[in-house]
Order: C-alpha cells, then structure tokens, then sequence
C-alpha cells in the first residue's frame, strides 16, 4: 500500500488498492500527521505527497497527478508504477544508505554491515548523522564532551539530534505553548523557539529591502519552516537550491531514474508527455515560484 497524503489540513489517505484494508492499519489522520511530513522532502512544498515507509519518514511528489504546479523534480513515478507497489520506500531507505542531515554525505545506515550514520531517537524525526558530526552540534564549544559523544553514539548508543532543542536558550519544544513551538531549518539540524527566532529568519520582508521570507507558518503542525542563514534562498526558487537530496545509485533504473538536477534553476522531472497531458485541464501553465505559493498557504491559513 503505496501512500499518498493530501497536504496538512485534510490527511486525507489516498489507499491505492481496492480491498481498504489498509484504513485499519493505519488507523487516525493524526497518526499520519505525525509519522509522515507533510512537505516533500525534494521541493519542500506541499500537496500529494508520496509516503516513504521505510525509516526517513519524508515525504515526495511522486510526479503522478497534477503536481506539476509546483517545479518540483518529483521522484518521476507514474501512477502505474506505484500502484504497482506494495509499499514505497525511497532509494536511501531501500538501500539502507541515509544522508547525514549535518555535513549531507550519504553513509551505511545498516547496523548489521556496520553502520556510518545513525538515526535521531525521536520517534517522529527521520534524519540520520555521522557520530562526529551529530556531537559537534550538540557539544558545539565542549571538545572533549564531543569526542566521548562520539564514541558512545558508534557503539550504538541513542542520541537526540540537534532540532529538539533550541539553539539560542536550550530549551526543549513545548507544542502548547505557541512561542515554545520551535522553528525548525529544513536543511540543516538547527532549530528555535519561535520567540528566539533570529529577526532576520523572517516570514515576510518585514518591509526591509533586501529581505527574503526565510520562515513560513501553516506548511507544519504546531511547528514553523525554515531556512536558516547559512542557506542562501535563490530569488526564482524561493528555497535553497535544491541540491541537497542525494539518492545511492540510480534510484529506480533506467525508465523512471530519478533526476535531481542540481545546477539547473528549472530542473527537468522524467513524466513522460502523457501524465503530463492527463492533467493539462486543472494546470496553471503559469509555474508560480514555491515563494508564491507559500506565501498564499499563509494567507489561507490566517
Ligand atoms: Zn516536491
Ligand atoms: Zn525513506
Ligand atoms: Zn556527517
Ligand atoms: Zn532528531
Ligand atoms: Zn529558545
Ligand atoms: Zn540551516
């Protein structure tokens, strides 16, 4: 059972076979909610997504129905081909090879061969570290505590990564409180309170010129999207460049390889012409940058 959900507010589970057994399964809307993101891990943006089941959690367009309004690359599957699935997992979950989200290098994630990078214990946080990169965030001026994090993190033992604090106060997340809910990079382990965001991690110009929308309401539950300023938001795209998914191998062959095209500002997807035209009449052929289309989520929300 191949998983699509529809964007945050509804979850609306699309079970791609016929029986409906998989309703039980799975159960709630809110379980869904909090295993799955609701943004795809490619473009960062919202709509029909297509579920990893394995241990990332992410989300992706799959490339299949009407997603073309956003410019993501899509993973390039067809509606054949996943409802030809039992199951999707992504190329880094099928492998077991995961990127760490620190330094974004692809390492072993299998225990039994031995592995390089290690997942976060949080159970709702998908992302994976190399031991030394995840203790020097989370020992940043504390060498030696570091070092020994190191070692008991290759030894198997469990760590929180760096999003469940904040990086100003320290303080954990508390999702009651809205100024404790935390503000959370999407392209590196840094997060913050949402009352010790930086003022320039801003969601709107603010009326400064020069300024880009680097944070965004409404995309997550009870948690705000951004980019921190170690990223640079390219002008077209409105995110990052979108360089910074890497999959081991070549994805799913050669029909339906998965093109992550990392140079280009309008990067090619693998649709072939007739998903394309199968969905022409509900399509803006105006391609409406994601800083567009996000920043109407917003509206909507409020
Ligand atoms: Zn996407
Ligand atoms: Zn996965
Ligand atoms: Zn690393
Ligand atoms: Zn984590
Ligand atoms: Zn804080
Ligand atoms: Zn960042």
């Amino acid at each position: 059972m191949a998983l699509l959900v529809r964007n945050q507010d509804d979850y609306v589970i699309h079970n791609l076979e016929e029986d409906g057994s998989s309703d039980e399964e799975l159960g709630h809307g809110d379980e869904v909610e909090e295993t799955f993101d609701p943004v795809c891990s490619l473009c960062d943006n919202g709509g029909v997504l297509l579920c990893c089941e394995g241990r990332c959690m992410r989300s992706f367009h799959s490339g299949e129905e009407g997603e073309a309004d956003s410019d993501c690359v899509t993973l390039g599957l067809t509606r054949d081909e996943i409802q030809a699935m039992r199951s999707f997992k992504c190329p880094n979950c099928e492998y077991k090879i995961h990127q760490c989200f620190s330094c974004g290098e692809l390492g072993s994630s299998d225990e039994q061969l031995g592995a390089q990078v290690f997942q976060c214990d949080k159970a709702t946080c998908g992302y994976f570290y190399h031991p030394n990169c995840v203790a020097r965030r989370l020992h940043r001026h504390n060498e030696d505590a570091a070092t020994e994090l190191k070692e008991r993190i290759r030894a198997g033992e469990s760590f929180d990564c760096p999003l469940h604090v904040c990086y100003v106060c320290r303080q954990p997340e508390d999702v009651a409180d809205p100024n404790l809910q935390m503000a959370v990079c999407r392209r590196c382990p840094k997060a913050y309170h949402r009352r010790c965001l930086p003022r320039r991690i801003a969601f709107g110009d603010n009326g400064v010129e020069g300024r880009v929308q680097r944070a965004w309401e409404g995309l997550y539950v009870n948690r705000i999207l951004i980019y921190c300023m170690r990223h640079e938001i390219d002008e077209f795209l409105g995110t990052p460049l979108r360089d910074h998914i890497k999959f081991p191998g070549d994805g799913y062959g050669s029909d339906s390889a998965i093109v992550v095209d990392i140079s280009s500002g309008a990067p090619e997807c693998s649709m072939d012409e007739s998903s394309i035209s199968r969905d022409m009449s509900s399509l803006n052929m105006e391609v409406a940058p994601p800083k567009t289309m996000l920043a109407e989520k917003l509206e909507d929300d409020k």
